[in-house]
């Protein structure tokens, strides 16, 4: 991309950007010079220095909003805030996501309905209130992280697994609405990222599947990589800044892996 700066004047509202990919993506929107709003939760003083540093890269308008992504309420609140402070909302990333390990019949329902209401309906709620002003300047962008998992099953995942394939059939659904509009809408599928939601679930499955927490890494994950080591936060967030290039304006509709190769299989 020959301008670096090409998404000055541009707002991009990134859910989930208090840690892992969607922080790495927050970061490299701003230094593609864009206003921005983060979401998600942490230390009030460690996300005041995100914004503090993210406003410095970008020189632009940058604010964090902390609404629980299982709540339509306070989802909406957040797009009209977001909207009011910092002009409509021109690039959407729904990022934030959580995970639970188990097997089916001992799967905590309130766990199935937690990660049902932040990995998928969240982005559906984020869409229907983004939609009418990308349709009315007619541009916009939208980027789902959705997973490997969008693609592939995997045993002890089914919450995790049946919202990952349902953002990949809500990311097909909207391009083909808004496809005549400038609008485009696509989905990232990244195999295992080196983040704090990898790491927190290696413990879960070494329980799950009564083994080492040294052998899920080697015989469970990186198994599944071809390329036998985790993706990096910056090959999916760079992506991410590619999809909401002019280059990549027909690129709608697309579930795209960085997976080191395992959907390959
Ligand atoms: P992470 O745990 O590092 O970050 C998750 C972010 O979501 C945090 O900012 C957290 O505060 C926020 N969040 C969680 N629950 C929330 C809620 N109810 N309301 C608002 N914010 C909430 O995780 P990550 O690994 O960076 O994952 C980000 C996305 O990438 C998720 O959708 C995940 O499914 C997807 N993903 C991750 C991997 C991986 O290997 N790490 C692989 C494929 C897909």
């Amino acid at each position: 991309m020959s301008d670096d700066r090409f998404l000055a004047g541009r707002h991009a509202l990134v859910t989930g950007s208090t840690s892992g990919i969607g922080l790495g993506i927050a970061r490299a929107l701003a230094q593609r010079g864009c206003a921005l709003t983060l979401n998600g939760f942490g230390d009030a003083n460690d996300i005041a220095r995100l914004v503090a540093e993210l406003a410095e890269i970008s020189g632009a308008a940058t604010a964090h909003h902390g609404a629980d992504m299982r709540d339509p309420v306070q989802i909406e609140a957040m797009m009209r805030g977001a909207a009011d402070e910092r002009g409509p909302v021109n690039v959407l990333v729904n990022n934030a996501g959580i995970q639970h390990v188990a097997p089916i019949d001992q799967f905590p329902v309130d766990r199935w309905d937690a990660i049902l209401a932040v990995n998928l309906s969240s982005s559906f709620h984020t869409l229907r209130l983004a939609l009418p002003s990308m349709v009315a300047s007619k541009w916009g962008r939208v980027v789902n992280v959705a997973s490997a998992h969008a693609l592939r099953a995997s045993p002890y995942k089914s919450a995790y697994v049946a919202a990952k394939h349902g953002v990949a059939g809500l990311t097909k659904t909207a391009a083909l609405e808004v496809a005549e509009t400038g609008i485009t809408v696509n989905a990232i599928a990244p195999g295992y990222v080196e983040t704090p939601l990898v790491t927190g679930q290696v413990a879960d499955t070494a329980k799950a599947r009564g083994i080492t927490e040294e052998e899920v890494l080697r015989d469970v994950m990186l198994l599944a990589q071809p390329t036998r080591r985790l993706v990096a936060i910056e090959e999916v967030a760079e992506l991410a800044v590619f999809l909401c290039s002019d280059a990549a304006a027909s690129i709608t509709g697309a579930v795209l892996p960085v997976d080191g190769g395992w959907t390959a299989k």
